[in-house]
């Protein structure tokens, strides 16, 4: 079959890095213009490339100008329409499950041409989610123009003049884009190769800290948890790193925590908000704020029927259009975070909208760890361990103690429940014990995985705060 044709979509790296820096500096107007003209060029195409939204949107007006006009969709109901909901007829689910399934295709491209990535999130529901090169590079422009704020001339030039070397911290051995998207990076450019290393989560300690002596970073990126371990090792001089930027991934650093990585590492500490299914949505500032990329974005606040929450007020969820993808377009998508939206301008001067993302703490397993000090796991490094284990449809942890926890796994259609099960918690072992948390014990249960009383899937369910 032929391919659909995608209108005017620049691949280029420089183009697409000068265009994001020059909407930033004309303002908010010239944001939003970006975003009106990106969302209805990329609603016409899904009306007519993606037979799921050609019927979903039949009865809608000919031109949308608002993305509220549009109805709301989720992983479930995407997944359910795999097929359909791509713009590429070449795309199956049958495929792209057995492409997730099999360990040898890691880091290799889907159809010969699309980065992959699954993701169970914080439901614990395994979605599938593709990337090809134009979205990559949008959203490689808008990492840059992060990094371009973050830092100033001085520290750019020791960036440049360090060969902007890059140790990215994940848990490898999974198809899931990360920060990274460092599974396909590590197979591109040989530049590429020499100036990112990915080190697993899941690497010894010691052996992490001389890796990390041994390769230098000027970018330091990890999960807040595995972070929190070097800066130790940092404070303890068996590790000697003189990074420019910290980054930690994934959700759970309070502002404490922020700070001591700031003193321990001597440098800059920031953050990026993404996910798998829009991998530029945010990135902090000085003052602890998102800014959102406003101009390949739409991020609604909405509350539990899907209207609009005015800045300053919790939202009950947000809904998210990525103006980049067009092979899976993700159109107003229920992500299921909580946020609010700082009503005036942030104070960094940036005129991107800012945003806080709230309540997810009640996504985090909280524990001791061996020498007593309290470590909360965000769900994503759970997450990404279940997504690199074959068979897995859904899974819940339950904290039923400070120590232990029960696993409630769903197995796929036709896979083996007690091979999942068992590989399954084979992994948290090896994941427990890589952050000091071997002490944590994991009993099977019978059940299945169980929805809240809103009728949502959690990941994880922790022990009541206080209990
Ligand atoms: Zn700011």
């Amino acid at each position: 079959m032929r391919r659909a044709k995608v209108p005017n979509r620049r691949t280029r790296f420089l183009a697409l890095l000068s265009d994001a820096r020059r909407v930033k500096r004309e303002g908010f107007s010239s944001l939003l213009k970006k975003q009106q003209s990106r969302l209805e060029s990329i609603v016409s195409f899904a009306r007519t490339h993606s037979p799921y939204y050609r019927q979903l949107y039949r009865d809608l007006p000919a031109r949308i100008v608002s993305p509220a006009q549009l109805p709301v969709t989720n992983k479930p109901k995407l997944m359910a329409h795999f097929d359909d909901w791509a713009t590429d007829p070449a795309v199956t689910l049958e495929q792209a499950k057995r492409f997730a399934d099999n360990p040898d295709l890691i880091g290799t491209r889907f159809l010969g041409r699309y980065s992959f990535a699954t993701t169970s999130g914080t439901t614990g529901r395994r979605g599938i989610f593709l990337m090809d090169d134009p979205t990559l590079a949008v959203r490689n422009a808008l990492l840059w123009r992060a990094v371009s704020d973050w830092l100033n001339l001085t520290d750019g030039l020791q960036l440049l003049g360090r060969g902007l070397r890059t140790a990215v911290i994940l848990a490898t051995g999974g198809h899931f884009a990360g920060l990274s998207g460092a599974t396909r990076n590590g197979k591109g450019s040989p530049w590429r190769e020499r100036a990112v290393r990915v080190f697993s989560v899941s690497t010894p300690l010691p052996e992490l800290v001389r890796g990390l002596n041994a390769f230098r970073p000027a970018i330091l990126v990890g999960y807040a948890t595995i972070l929190r371990l070097l800066a130790s090792e940092q404070e303890g001089d068996r590790l000697r790193l003189e990074p420019l930027l910290v980054l930690p991934v994934a959700e759970g650093l309070t502002s404490d925590e922020y700070e001591r990585l700031a003193r321990v590492f001597g440098c800059k500490v920031r953050t990026l908000y993404a996910a798998t299914e829009c991998l530029h949505v945010a990135y902090s500032c000085e003052h602890g704020w998102l800014h959102l990329n406003s101009d390949w974005l739409v991020l609604e606040p909405v509350d539990d029927t899907y209207q609009p929450v005015p800045p300053g007020e919790t939202s009950h969820t947000v809904l998210v259009s990525n103006l980049a993808n067009y092979l899976q377009p993700i159109l107003r998508y229920d992500l299921g975070d909580s946020v609010v939206v700082r009503p005036e301008l942030c104070e960094c001067g940036n005129p991107l909208p800012a945003i806080r993302v709230q309540g997810r703490s009640a996504d985090l397993l909280r524990f001791a760890d061996t020498q007593g000090q309290p470590l909360a796991l965000p769900p994503l490094v759970l997450s990404s361990l279940a997504d690199r284990t074959p068979g897995v449809e859904l899974f819940q942890l339950v904290q039923t103690s400070p120590t232990a926890l029960r696993l409630r796994v769903m197995p796929e259609a036709g896979a083996d429940p007690l091979r999942v099960k068992q590989t399954l918690e084979r992994e948290l072992q090896q994941l427990f014990a890589a952050h000091r948390l071997a002490h944590v014990s994991i009993e099977q249960a019978e059940e299945f995985p169980e929805p809240s009383p809103g009728g949502k899937y959690r990941m994880v369910i922790p022990l009541p705060r206080g209990g």
